[in-house]
């Protein structure tokens, strides 16, 4: 094993090849302690120190006001999906009430579960048009007796990202970012609360990152998990149960690789420098069907279809014979996908790029 292939899997998802090299010493003997990072507590100081390292790096890289709280929680962006009902729709008027658009599967999973807790409004669907875009802002139905409008900033399935902050009317927005936090500079305070996952562009699975505007804390209903009350979490570190601290650890390390590499600004024109190869050659091409309305293209997941679906398989297996896996579609939905998250080097995209013109000529 001398070289490491490229791993275009949506998440867990490919990690910096130096974060990985440093961690593997780290787990087995962190800071010289003699003990790996994953062993010690994670009240002692070195872990402490190493949380409120992971926090401090986050909120400079994202430029987080602070007027808002950074939590490190677990559930992951599913968890969320119960959490943020149960922390928000109390703030509404009249009762439980939130707004949703939606615009494929996560979005989707989204207002499902939030019915659990209230009323889930659908604001606006793309349903009609199969997901392959973002209903028009000034169409959707918003209600001002919601406690809050959530939208899936980038739909990591169906290969669609916003691209830009909707208008809300005036209610708290709510974005899910599993799939492209970090990726591109956000205006943190033009939202509500943004969540998501680790696992696709930042470490490993088992750590959830919620960042809410502290006013939007203390409002959880009653039945809210402890592990899932916000106002409890921020008042502890995010620390009322034990953290992931591997977790935390890892996503620390990858926030420092982050910033070594120019932070948010700085990987974000590589990101689209990445993302324009790909759909260069799939505009170009009479094999290749990317499907998703141009304006709402995913910088993170690019998605698309082979004309001929006969050649799947094949198209599949040369990658992988070339050192390149984790293309396949989502079962949902089929065709191809390539996640090119931050830890996805330009190299690897241009790989895949040559390889699509390749396969193409000898279609
Ligand atoms: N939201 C988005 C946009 C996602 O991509 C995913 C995971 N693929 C989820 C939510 C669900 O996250 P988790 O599996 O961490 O619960």
């Amino acid at each position: 094993f001398d070289h490491r292939i490229y791993n275009f899997a949506p998440g867990p998802a490919t990690l910096p090849e130096e974060v990985l090299q440093r961690a593997s010493k780290d787990i087995l003997n962190w800071q010289e302690l003699g003990t790996g990072v994953m062993e010690v507590s994670h009240r002692g100081k070195p872990f402490m120190a190493c949380y409120q390292e992971a926090i401090t790096d986050l909120r400079e890289l994202m430029q987080i006001p602070e007027n808002y709280e950074i939590l490190f929680l677990q559930g992951g962006g599913i968890g969320e999906n119960a959490a943020i009902p149960m922390n928000l729709m109390g703030l509404a008027k009249k009762g439980p009430q939130a707004d949703f658009v939606v615009t494929g599967t996560w979005s989707q999973k989204s207002i499902a579960e939030a019915a659990k807790y209230g009323n889930a409004r659908l604001a606006a669907s793309s349903k009609e048009q199969q997901f392959n875009t973002i209903p028009e802002n000034a169409n959707w139905d918003i209600s001002s007796d919601s406690a809050y409008l959530h939208i899936c900033d980038n739909e990591t399935v169906g290969g669609l990202e916003y691209g830009y902050v909707p208008n809300t009317n005036g209610i708290p927005l709510v974005a899910d970012i599993s799939s492209n936090i970090l990726s591109k500079v956000i205006d943190v305070s033009k939202y509500g609360v943004l969540f998501g996952g680790i696992q696709k562009n930042i470490g490993p699975a088992g750590m959830t990152i919620v960042i809410v505007r502290k006013d939007l804390i203390g409002h959880a209903m009653s039945i809210t998990p402890t592990v899932w009350d916000w106002k409890i979490q921020a008042a502890n570190d995010s620390m009322i149960n034990t953290p992931p601290t591997f977790a935390i650890y890892l996503a620390g390390q990858v926030f420092k690789w982050l910033k070594q590499q120019g932070g948010v600004a700085a990987i974000e024109a590589v990101n689209r420098k990445k993302a324009e190869l790909l759909y260069s050659i799939l505009d170009q091409s009479s094999l290749y069907d990317a499907r998703v309305d141009v304006t709402y293209r995913s910088k993170m997941n690019v998605t698309f279809y082979l004309k001929d679906e006969s050649l799947m398989d094949k198209f599949l297996k040369g990658a992988e014979d070339q050192g390149m896996i984790g293309l396949k579609g989502h079962k949902s939905v089929g065709g191809i996908r390539a996640s090119i998250y931050n830890a996805m080097p330009l190299a690897g995209v241009e790989k895949l790029a040559n390889y699509l013109l390749e396969f193409e000529r000898k279609a």
